[in-house]
Parts: C-alpha cells; structure tokens; sequence
C-alpha cells in the first residue's frame, strides 16, 4: 500500500488516480485545509495534521505501507515571506513527523515533491540538477532543507528518497476527475481562464530582457508529471539509491505565449491588462530534463496546449461547482 500525504491536493490527487491505475492500494493523508476530498474519489481518506504525531502515526498503525509520496505542504511564496513561520512549521517539522512515523514502522522509501525553488535565481538556463542551490524565499528554503533531512536520513538510517523538482506545473485530469483548485489562484494558466465577466487578467511585467518582454517558464503537464512520480517510485522499489530530478520539458514558453495558446483553445478574447512586476520572478526558468530521461526513462509527451485544453475543462467544471 502506498500512503500519499497531500493527496487531496492538485499533484497529490492525478498521482493517487496514476498510482490505482497502475494497480497499488492508496490511502491518502490530509487536512483538507488547501485540498479537497471530491477529487480523490472513494480513495480512503485519513483526514490528519502532519505537525501532530499521533496522527501520522495512527496511518502506519494496522496498514503495511510500502512506500510513501509526500506532497503535502504550504506551497504559496508570496504568504511564506510573510509567514515563515507557518511554512517551517508545516513543512519541515510535518516532515520530520512523517519521518519518524516512517522510521518507526520500518517504511524506507519515500518519493517527495520538491522544486525549482531550491535553485533561486538562475545563474544558467536550462538548470541542471547541479545548478547551485540558493532559494530566495522561505517555501525554496522549506524544500531544499528537507531535502536536506532526507539526504542524512539515508546516510543515517537508510530511508531511500526520490525528490522531484518541478518547474510549472499545468493541466488537469483528462477524464475530468481532478484538476488545479486553488483558493486563491495564483497561477498563471487558471487566472488567464478565469479572466472575463469583470475579472481582467494581469500580466506580471512586459519589460523582462525576454523575447516579448514577458516571463519564460518551462510548463510541465501534471498527467506526465504524475507518470514520472511512478517512476519515481517503481524505482524506489528495485532498489534505486536517494536521487533528486528535474521534471520539466526543457522548453520554455512567454507569459504572452501562454496567453495567446489560452485565447486561441477558448475561442474568446480575454480581457487583459499589463501590470508592473511580481516581486521575486524570475526572467527565465527552464528546466534541464535529460537526467530523468536517461535514469528513470520518463519524457513528457503532452504540450502546453494540452494542458491548457484539459485545464480549460475542469475550470469549466469547477465554476459549475462553485456556482452551484
Ligand atoms: N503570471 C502573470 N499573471 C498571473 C499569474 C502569473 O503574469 O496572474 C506570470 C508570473 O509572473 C510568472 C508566470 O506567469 O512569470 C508563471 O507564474 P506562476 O505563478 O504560474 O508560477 P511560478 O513561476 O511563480 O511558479
């Protein structure tokens, strides 16, 4: 059985729907309080606090968990300057609750969400895995000392891990059973689609030493993105040794590219204004992929407007939800 921590959530929920199609037995571990149970299904739900012990815990208790995916975190850069305090509380002291739950029933495998935060501002593009690492908000920081934590827990204790670095995240569940929900949005993708009836979307800075003077990011398709984490995990399981990974396309695409690829899949002119810079962007990030290529034999296959498409569905779904 693999425990899925944060498998309510947006990653989280296309890896437990991957991980049943695939065959294992799923139990999620969540508080519900970014993440929603609708999307996971009839998946067993152990609703609990990674910061309170006894919950973790409870999980190992009466279950073989075989292995674990760790998605479950504070994940806003913009609230985590204002409150670190919440994100190393969450986020590393959860983890280290999890660890030692994991210690404590012998579990020793563990694939975790990481990201490109860790590397702050890139010194080249595309980043590789060796690109130093130096995050410049407290959320980078969260993921890069847990990835820290695991490294030692291995040399330690023998815990193997998988980290995965994202670059952005895009698209939903095709079949429509999960998709990116929020509250508040703050990606790009989903604002540029909820934009219209009054709401204008905004452009973070048209004055980036960029191509069309706009941000460049390398979006990576949450269904791909979901394969590699089985991957990630089978891995794990044959006896692969502690290693991190980018997941990302090697391709990069214009906050303006974006855009246009969202009005040409909608049909529709979305109102649109330019506003000054988002404190903390980065010009370009793009993500250096042949490390999982060639180790874990993943490539993404889907394209950016893929994953708008699939987005466009469940934002359709999801104003039907809320609307109703
Ligand atoms: N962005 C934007 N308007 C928005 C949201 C995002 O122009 O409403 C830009 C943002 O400045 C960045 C890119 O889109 O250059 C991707 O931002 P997102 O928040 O989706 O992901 P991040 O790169 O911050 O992880």
């Amino acid at each position: 059985m693999i425990l899925v921590t944060g498998g309510a959530g947006y990653i989280g929920s296309h890896c437990v729907l991957a991980l049943q199609e695939a065959g294992y037995e799923v139990v999620v571990f969540d508080n519900l309080s970014s993440g929603h149970s609708e999307v996971i299904g009839c998946t067993e739900l152990f609703q609990g606090d990674l910061t309170n012990l006894p919950d973790i815990m409870a999980v190992f208790e009466g279950r073989k968990i075989d292995a674990v995916m760790h998605f479950a975190a504070k994940i806003e850069v913009g609230e985590s300057v204002i409150a670190p305090q919440k994100y190393y509380y969450n986020n590393v002291y959860g983890t280290l609750n999890l660890l030692n739950a994991m210690k404590e029933f012998n579990v020793s495998k563990i694939v975790f969400s990481s990201t490109a935060a860790v590397y702050g501002e890139p010194e080249y593009t595309p980043i590789n895995e060796n690109h130093p690492k130096n995050p410049i908000n407290p959320y980078g920081r969260t993921k890069l000392m847990i990835e820290n934590i695991l490294d030692d827990y291995d040399k330690a204790y023998g815990l193997r891990s998988v980290c995965f670095r994202y670059f952005n995240v895009a698209g939903a569940d095709t079949q429509g059973r999960t998709g990116e929900w929020h509250e508040p949005e703050t990606h790009l993708i989903p604002n540029i689609l909820k934009a219209g009836s009054g709401k204008i979307f905004e452009i973070y800075g048209a004055d980036y030493d960029t191509k069309d003077g706009t941000c460049i990011r390398d979006y990576i398709n949450v269904e791909n993105l979901a394969q590699a984490h089985l991957l990630g995990l089978e891995y794990l399981l044959n006896g692969g040794a502690t290693d991190c990974f980018n997941l990302g396309t090697n391709e990069g695409s214009s906050v303006k590219e974006v855009f246009a690829a969202c009005e040409k899949i909608t049909k529709s002119e979305i109102p649109v204004k330019i506003h000054p810079r988002r404190a903390g962007d980065a010009a370009v990030l793009v993500a250096d992929n042949s490390k999982v290529k060639s180790v874990l034999g993943w490539s993404p296959k889907k394209t950016l407007e893929d994953s708008i498409a699939s987005a466009y569905q469940w934002e359709k779904s999801l104003q039907g939800v809320l609307i109703a």
